[in-house]
């Protein structure tokens, strides 16, 4: 693998969070651009944001592929990244079962979200939801919720939550309006349903992405919450002072070195996978000279004992 620094040349890499942009993705923003009556094709829609346009589910996944093996990632939980795109994810995983895992976002709140999550993790053998509270209006602590939990619990899922700050890349560029709320992305409302499912784990995106100290007192109590470090961590600039070593340094006291779990939040193409994430977070846990073990545990150990 090329060495990205040098106390730990040879680590083995899985990526937890990684957009699986399908056709149907650049399809339901079309719909929400234009409404639904025009039927905007997801290569116009790929166009107007530059991107690259995803082809059928097929090509995607291969084109993925291509991205993790030049990246030298052994594994990638990719995320169907609109609710009702479950298939997609799932025929990816199906065509590279050693080299995908399938994760789904889900709209708790809506009326069909337990019929869809029964789907996804049953039939479809998806291994993970994706809630989205501050975008789609509800609480972490909500019976809908609880509902999502005991399915998951049911089929030896787990449950994603974004909490903090949220940003849909996409939808910025294209000028849509996110009516987000952003209190519902609250680590302590999560916490609480992580007490009634200890036996799902839970993986709480970027730190909590701004409500840092919340997110470590919901760790504290709740041995079933993982953080994953993907993305910037822009969210950093909020909390006066802080520093991405500073976090970490954090996570790893409170959490352990056992649920803290690598991701990059690479999403579209041509950009790809982000490598230079890899190499931001290899050099803050050389800075805080992490030992070798604890580094494989945090870049592929812990996804492996939970997805594996
Ligand atoms: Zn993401």
């Amino acid at each position: 693998m090329p060495s990205d620094r040098s106390a730990v040349p040879d680590l083995r890499l899985n990526d937890s969070h990684c957009h699986f942009l399908s056709a149907r993705f650049f399809q339901a923003l079309g719909g929400e651009k234009y409404g639904q009556q025009a039927s905007v094709s997801a290569e116009q829609m790929a166009a107007e944001l530059g991107w690259e346009a995803p082809g059928s589910s097929d090509a995607l996944a291969s084109r993925w592929i291509a991205e993790l093996d030049r990246n030298h990632v052994s594994k990638a939980a990719l995320i169907a990244s609109v609710p009702g795109d479950e298939d997609s994810v799932a025929a990816a995983v199906l065509s590279h079962p050693t080299r995908f895992v399938g994760f789904f976002a889900l709209n708790a709140a809506a009326p069909t979200a337990p019929e869809r999550a029964e789907r996804a993790f049953g039939q479809l053998r998806l291994r993970c939801a994706c809630l989205f509270p501050a975008m789609h209006g509800y609480k972490l602590d909500d019976e809908r919720v609880a509902r999502i939990f005991e399915i998951a619990d049911a089929h030896k899922g787990a449950v994603f939550a974004h909490c903090g700050y949220l940003t849909i890349e996409a939808r910025t560029r294209l000028g849509l309006r996110s009516m987000l709320d952003l209190r519902a992305g609250d680590p302590l409302a999560l916490a609480t349903m992580c007490v009634r499912f200890p036996n799902v784990p839970v993986i709480m995106p970027h730190f909590g992405a701004g409500f840092f100290r919340e997110a470590l007192m919901a760790a504290e109590a709740c041995p079933n919450i993982h953080f994953d470090t993907s993305s910037s961590n822009a969210w950093v600039r909020f909390v006066p002072g802080l520093t991405l070593a500073e976090v970490f340094r954090r996570a790893l006291a409170v959490a352990g070195p056992d649920r803290l779990i690598f991701g990059s939040d690479s999403s579209f193409f041509p950009r790809g996978w982000r490598r230079v994430l890899l190499g931001a977070q290899r050099t803050v846990l050389d800075e805080l000279g992490v030992e070798t073990a604890v580094a494989q545990k945090i870049f592929s150990g812990n996804f492996e004992r939970l997805f594996g």
